[in-house]
């Protein structure tokens, strides 16, 4: 088997986002290859989760590590949700953007694992959060179209005298722009 590699993150308006991923059909060594290069990929980039989208393939894979190991499903899909949180999210495909996202507290998450069995996984807090965030990836949904629009904000890199993170409030419109124009400028 090759020594995986790391992808390249598709940052948006990148087309691939929008894509409805297609089902995986067969878990080959191909996709346990590129399960594989996912988990790299996030790691390297210090996410939380990766859905194969954000680095280019239109198929239902995602990995989550939520702090307790990593976990990938193939063709995840939520049979149930219970009760709601509030809380910061960002995206590897977004850079820099975060924002507040109202989503589920509790998941459980069907799928298969990379041996081709289906596992039924539960949780809540940050994992059923990435959960709920990797699963959008495929369905061409990102945490934009659901954030509250007056939490949005970039992050600066800089901090004040007390050692917090700066912040700069932005609109979504703004946002969007931002990112349209850094990748017309990549194109160019
Ligand atoms: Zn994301």
């Amino acid at each position: 088997m090759d020594a995986t590699t790391v992808r390249e993150i598709m940052i948006y308006p990148d087309p691939v986002l929008r894509r409805t991923a297609a089902p995986v059909v067969r878990v080959t060594p191909e996709i346990r290859q590129f399960i594989a290069e996912m988990g790299e990929t996030m790691y390297a980039s210090h996410g939380v989760g990766l859905a194969a989208p954000q680095v280019g393939i239109a198929l239902r894979i995602i990995v989550v590590d939520a702090g307790d190991g990593l976990r990938a499903v193939i063709n995840p899909q939520i049979i149930a949700r219970e009760g709601s949180q509030t809380g910061p999210e960002g995206c590897l495909s977004l850079p820099q953007l975060h924002g507040e996202v109202t989503r589920a507290e509790r998941v459980v998450v069907r799928g298969l694992n990379t041996r081709g069995k289906q596992v039924t996984l539960s949780g809540d807090d940050l994992w059923a959060r990435a959960m709920q965030h990797e699963i959008d990836h495929l369905d061409g949904v990102l945490f934009i179209d659901r954030v509250n629009p007056n939490s949005l904000a970039w992050t600066t890199g800089e901090t004040d005298e007390d050692g917090h993170s700066i912040e700069r409030p932005t609109s979504l419109e703004d946002a969007r722009r931002f990112f349209e124009r850094q990748s017309a400028a990549l194109r160019a």
